[in-house]
């Protein structure tokens, strides 16, 4: 049976100020939804290692993919999955954390139209409100039931229940139409994600993995390459060096990468003062 719930309405302003945002820095929002992927594989981790055997420690990985006849992204994780209540208190309900706060500084924001709060809050999930029309979460945790989360982030949400074969996390995102001011195609682009990925989520520790099109030399009967003729093929490629910043050599870490592991662990929207 398919349910609807309207969000609660601190959840409602925050969708709204989202919906119509054309704010420039919305790419964010991979990161956002990588970064709850990564933490819901870490959680299912201590779950399974807590477990004494009981829960399958699995490969753990995030999966993207991008649909371009549905314009679709897909983020899904093998992480901890939701049930039912986890859906209705962690995505119908702003997050908890320090959310008076946020509250006053969303009414503030609103009067000055100030949408840097989306990147200095870091407001996960919702932002993906500000590329999609539709987002569709299909989720389900270990010896639970799977459910359907669907959403345009406007008055409400619906619930069903859903089979889904593993544990963990799905979410489609559908685009919203392109415009004169944003143009919500390019996310459709393998090198856009690929970029994305390795400007905001390069240090995330679980392989972030993507079919990606390349063109190879065609091999011959023996298995030799041919001279001059390619093909296109399809590839499972990992996009992370899953390498934090530290750890890497200096020569290979630009004012970019540094700038940009500030603003995320900080939530800070401005760059350093200094590097
Ligand atoms: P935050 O991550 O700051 O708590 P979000 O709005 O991004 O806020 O997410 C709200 C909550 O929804 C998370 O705390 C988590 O409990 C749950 N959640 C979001 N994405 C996932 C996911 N992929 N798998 C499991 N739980 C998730």
């Amino acid at each position: 049976m398919k349910e609807t719930k309207e969000f609660q309405t601190e959840s409602k302003e925050l969708l709204n100020l989202m919906i119509n945002s054309i704010y420039s820095n919305n790419e964010i929002f991979l990161r956002e939804l990588i970064s709850n992927a990564s933490d819901a594989i870490d959680k299912y981790r201590y779950q399974a290692l807590s477990s004494k055997g009981e829960m399958p420690l699995n490969e753990f990985e995030i999966n993207l993919s991008v649909d371009k006849k549905k314009r679709t992204i897909t983020i899904s994780d093998n992480g901890i999955g939701m049930s039912k209540e986890d859906l209705i208190n962690n995505l119908g309900t702003i997050a908890k954390s320090g959310s008076k706060d946020f509250a006053s500084k969303l009414k503030e924001a609103k009067e000055k139209q100030d949408l840097n709060i989306i990147g200095q809050f870091g407001v996960g999930f919702y932002s993906a409100f500000m590329v999609a029309s539709k987002i569709e979460v299909l989720t389900k945790t270990y010896n639970g039931q799977g459910y359907l989360f669907t959403s345009d982030g406007q008055e409400s949400y619906t619930i069903e229940e859903k089979d889904k074969e593993t544990v963990g996390t799905e979410i489609t995102i559908y685009l919203k139409k392109s415009s004169k001011e944003v143009d919500y195609d390019s996310y459709l682009e393998q090198y856009k994600i690929k970029n994305l990925v390795k400007k905001y989520s390069d240090y995330i520790r679980y392989p972030i993995k993507m079919m990606v099109t390349k063109s190879e030399q065609v091999l011959d009967k023996d298995g030799k390459p041919v001279e001059g003729k390619y093909e296109d093929k399809q590839v499972l490629e990992t996009l992370n060096s899953m390498i934090p910043l530290w750890k890497k050599n200096k020569s290979e870490v630009t004012d970019e990468d540094l700038n940009e592991f500030y603003k995320n662990k900080f939530n800070d929207y401005e760059n350093p003062l200094a590097i």
